[in-house]
């Protein structure tokens, strides 16, 4: 977690991991700082009532790149955000959307609150106030700058501000397209609530099913065999976890700001996270090991580490600890440059976050489009291709005389549902990125990492659509 005598460093080390990367391309400085820099960064204050007097709420909307409109990021709802880690977030979100070829610019909200100590009617004050705030200043809209779930919101915050926006702004056709990670019965879309875990587990798989680069690392391809430590049991955390079971790994750690558990054998992430939820701790689960120091869990033996939790997580006075061969940023920012380079110097690869933690992204763009066309993906065509494929099997069996069994015809005959058509969506969009990056990193062996070769691929993309609006000669 940031502390203060980081407070400024965020920034500095996403813009330093860009000019890192800067060196790979070929674009003019005035270009590159023109990318690099915080379009927009709007503080406000706003007072709600507590108790018998008022309390005075800080808050920031930063759009960081107006190269691609509308800008697109979460909110953060935390006591610890500052102005620099919501800026550092934001260009995060622009190089993400870019790496995903997802048409946004990036941007991300600060609350700071501790969301535990306001009741839900409060935090519903301080929600719809924040999107006022928002709205006076044309900071918010399905064509300007579009919210999503962060640490700390949810669903429930998603549809205050959606309401919120559309009191504002009546008969207004796209209004539900203002924000993104809303609730299925506010038209949200299924599959978005899983959808950066599921993202992180795709990376993962990616990554580890190209031989080659699992053989230099003295790994063997493919999931199968693979240990892996997840930090965070939050909606990114489990998940990850989840899925990346689902797909064959063995989840033997899970870390937690409360102490961590450790069982060489396995862990069941569902039986462990009812534990918690039972007793209020990850310690204790039954077989496993306790760590009181989170930590100390994150230093076990393990083949991957998730870590899903806060930024600055991996520094270069912990990263030597690590036993984990490979790093999926499933967070933002959890490893900083410093200890990046020593664990590369180590033999390690990192998924880089941008690419990485890309998922929830991606699907609340399939959100977004969802509410501008106005129509659930699947809804024209499911039934027109139920029926072509009954007639397609009908003609093969009477063709052949056979009878298909009736396992395989329900597997055929059936059209694709939303949440198939968003999983197919986001899959394909985790194997393209993962291999366009991997070949940067191939083509220019200079990059060394893949977070560098993921700078360059985002840095090109964003320069050409800077040519394309003729910002730039
Ligand atoms: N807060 C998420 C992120 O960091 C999601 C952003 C979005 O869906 O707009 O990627």
């Amino acid at each position: 977690m940031a502390n203060l005598a980081d407070e400024n460093k965020f920034f500095a080390d996403v813009c330093k991991n860009f000019d890192s990367a800067a060196q790979f391309t070929n674009h003019p400085e005035g270009l590159l700082n023109q990318i690099k820099a915080c379009n927009s960064v709007y503080r406000f204050q706003f007072p709600i009532r507590r108790g018998n007097g008022f309390e005075v709420i800080d808050a920031w909307r930063v759009e960081h790149s107006h190269h691609m409109s509308p800008t697109k990021g979460g909110i953060r709802y935390s006591e610890m955000v500052n102005e620099d880690e919501v800026m550092a977030l934001a260009a995060l979100m622009t190089y993400k959307c870019a790496i995903v070829n997802v048409p946004f610019g990036g941007a991300k909200g600060g609350i700071k609150i501790n969301t535990k100590q306001y009741s839900v009617a409060e935090l519903e004050t301080i929600t719809r106030r924040y999107t006022t705030e928002l709205i006076k200043k044309n900071f918010i809209g399905p064509g300007i700058d579009v919210p999503a779930p962060d640490y700390g919101s949810g669903e429930r915050e998603m549809s205050w501000i959606a309401d919120t926006y559309m009191t504002m702004n009546p008969g207004q056709l796209d209004a539900l397209g203002c924000v993104t990670g809303k609730p299925i019965a506010l038209h949200g879309i299924r599959g978005r609530k899983e959808a950066t875990g599921r993202g992180v587990a795709y990376a993962v798989r990616e990554c580890v099913d190209v031989a080659e680069d699992m053989a230099k690392i003295g790994l063997k391809a493919g999931l199968g065999d693979k240990r892996v430590i997840v930090q965070g049991l939050g909606n990114v955390g489990y998940h990850s976890a989840k899925f990346l079971s689902e797909f064959g790994a063995t989840i033997v750690g899970l870390c937690e700001y409360e102490g961590a558990i450790y069982n060489p054998n396995g862990l069941n992430v569902d039986e462990v996270f009812a534990h918690r939820k039972n007793t209020g701790s990850i310690l204790g689960f039954p077989g496993a090991q306790d760590f009181k120091n989170s930590m100390e869990g994150l230093e076990q033996d393990c083949d991957i580490i998730v870590p899903a939790a806060l930024e600055n997580q991996f520094t270069e006075h912990n990263i030597r600890n690590i036993k984990a061969k490979i790093i999926a940023e499933g967070a933002n920012g959890p490893t900083t440059p410093e200890a990046e380079a020593i664990f590369t110097e180590m033999g390690g690869i990192i998924i880089p976050d941008m690419y990485c933690n890309a998922g929830g992204v991606t699907v609340s763009y399939f959100e977004w489009l969802k509410n501008l066309s106005h129509v659930a993906f699947g809804r024209m065509e499911n039934r027109y291709a139920a029926n072509s494929n009954a007639n397609l099997i009908a003609t093969l069996e009477n063709l052949t005389g056979k009878t298909i069994l009736p396992e395989h015809r329900l597997m055929i005959v059936k059209g694709a549902s939303e949440m198939e058509l968003v999983n197919s969506g986001l899959e394909d969009t985790m194997i393209h990125s993962y291999h366009e990056i991997r070949e940067t990193r191939m083509n220019k062996p200079a990059t060394q990492t893949l977070r560098t070769a993921a700078f360059v691929n985002s840095i090109d993309k964003i320069a050409v659509s800077y040519m394309n609006l003729g910002v730039w000669p």
